[in-house]
């Protein structure tokens, strides 16, 4: 991973002439006629020209400076950052899948219809729900998507209603999904073993609450294990249960959020299902409903009659569409060749080993990093920088210093509830070997944070770029490359 000869820009290696590859001299003429006088580009200025070795050797180098999950541990918590079967991508890449267009009839995607419908079904048997619309492209969209989906409902029922009400640990993405969707987000007070409180909850309650947005296992990895007696203080007055089902990886082939009141969640394929992402994606981010929500789902969807398959675009009530075309295919292609290859046994073994994993980690670290909650977790676990404050180290100089031990850092500062936030989640696809490097290294920086505080304040000291300035890189961020 780590280089510390400066790599320089591709502009700067470009020399005139240079060329990776050696074409035919022409039998046609450079410029058609028909183009003449109009505005064709004479030449691309500054344009990189350089041989092939040059080329490849910059971008593997360039890759090399970065962090990837095929390359180490990526405990980023709320991520779900699992390693992505190969078997997935190669799916992905079948010619006779991703080849075809996106508005080919009918009669010429039956192949693909029918893999989305097997996905539909096979995420509506995981979730317990009753239908699903794989149209969202990543998870906030998905939120954004199942808010319009309960407005469009308590709309045709003569009030759209005017609150949404939100715990203080959720994802940020939630109140901005329930913001964007015309609601006022009312925030409830976590208690003190991390949850929601359901005198809090029951006094917020009312006939203008929209719905509540509730993740479960919460953003602390704990179990809402009062979210059946919570959806019955939301329905008595009439309001839904959004679910945020990002972290569905606790949960999946073990408990069905279907049987826990839920009438709308959103799932990750591009966490839980594995699909790499990060980067900024393309993600896959379907909504799961139950019944009474079916109506509303975005146009088109996918039904089957006869064991043909079709685009159902009749349907008056739908909020519309959500995304160009279907949503991300291949992203659901690579979410379905990971659930086929698991199987329900596989996918439960998942969900089992992703929290033994994490368990094995909060058990290796209490006493060492502090825990300000201790009820028991799932699949992640939230320390925070607090007994290392105590030198005058923060979870930034802790992250930074992880850089150092060839490992990527976990997620910071979040949720907020917990200050100075290092939230854990390794998911199950980390062997023993991976996690005992992981709490090593965050045990010896404990040490350094008490024997050498300076040694963090200023790490990381062997990586390719050393600490940015955060402040400087948000206020003047240097986006255009000039040719001096
Ligand atoms: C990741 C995440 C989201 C948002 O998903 P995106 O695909 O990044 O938009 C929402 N809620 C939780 C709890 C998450 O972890």
């Amino acid at each position: 991973m780590i280089n510390l000869i400066r790599e320089p820009l591709i502009f700067e290696i470009s020399s005139p002439g240079k060329t990776g590859t050696r074409l035919p001299a022409l039998d046609v003429p450079e410029k058609l006629e028909v183009l003449e006088g109009l505005a064709v580009r004479e030449d691309i200025e500054g344009f990189p020209e350089v041989s092939e070795t040059e080329i490849t050797r910059h971008f593997t180098r360039l890759s090399q400076m970065n962090y990837c999950v095929d390359f180490g541990f990526y405990p980023l918590g709320s991520c779900t950052m699992k390693y992505n079967p190969k078997i997935n991508e190669k799916v992905a890449a079948l010619n006779s899948l991703a080849g075809v267009h996106p508005l080919a009839p009918e009669k010429l995607a039956q192949g693909n219809l029918e893999l989305m419908k097997t996905l539909e079904k096979l995420l509506c048997e995981i979730t317990g729900m009753d239908a699903v619309s794989l149209q969202p492209a990543a998870g906030a969209h998905g939120e954004l998507t199942g808010m319009m989906l309960i407005r469009a409902y308590h709309e045709a029922h003569g009030n759209p209603r005017k609150y949404v009400l939100i715990p203080d640990s959720a994802h940020g993405t939630n109140p901005s999904s329930a913001h964007i969707c015309g609601y006022t987000v009312k925030e409830i007070k976590s208690n003190e073993k991390g949850t929601i409180s359901l005198e809090d909850l029951a006094r917020e309650m009312n006939e203008e609450v929209a719905a509540l947005m509730v993740t479960n296992p919460n953003t602390l990895g704990v179990f809402e294990s009062e979210i059946c007696e919570i959806a019955e203080i939301v329905h008595a007055r009439g309001g839904f249960v959004y679910m945020d089902g990002a972290n569905l990886n606790a949960l999946t082939g073990i408990a069905r959020p279907g049987e826990m009141k839920v009438d709308v969640l959103h799932l990750n394929l591009h966490k839980t299902f594995s699909t790499p992402h990060g980067g900024g994606g393309p993600g896959s981010g379907p909504v799961a409903v139950k019944k009474i929500l079916e109506p509303y789902l975005p146009l088109p969807v996918i039904e089957e009659k006869e064991g043909r398959y079709y685009l159902n675009y009749n349907r008056p009530q739908s909020i519309g569409r959500v995304k160009s075309f279907y949503g991300h295919f291949l992203v659901m292609l690579k979410a379905l060749a990971y659930i086929l290859t698991l199987g329900p046994a596989g996918l439960r073994e998942m969900t089992e080993i992703a929290v033994l994993n994490s368990n094995y980690i909060r058990k290796s670290l209490e006493g060492v990093y502090h825990l300000k909650y201790d009820s028991p977790t799932l699949h992640e676990c939230v320390f925070s920088d607090k007994f290392q404050k105590e030198s005058g180290v923060s979870n930034l100089d802790i992250s930074k210093r992880l850089l150092d031990y060839g490992l990527h850092p976990p997620t910071m500062s979040f949720p907020l509830i917990v200050h100075g936030a290092l939230m854990i989640e390794p998911t199950e696809t980390e062997s023993r070997r991976d996690l005992d490097l992981f709490i090593e290294a965050m045990k010896a920086i404990d040490r350094e944070a008490r024997e050498n505080p300076d040694l963090l304040r200023t790490a990381p000291h062997i990586t390719y770029v050393r600490r940015l300035d955060e402040v400087q890189a948000a206020r003047n961020p240097v986006l255009r490359w000039e040719n001096k």
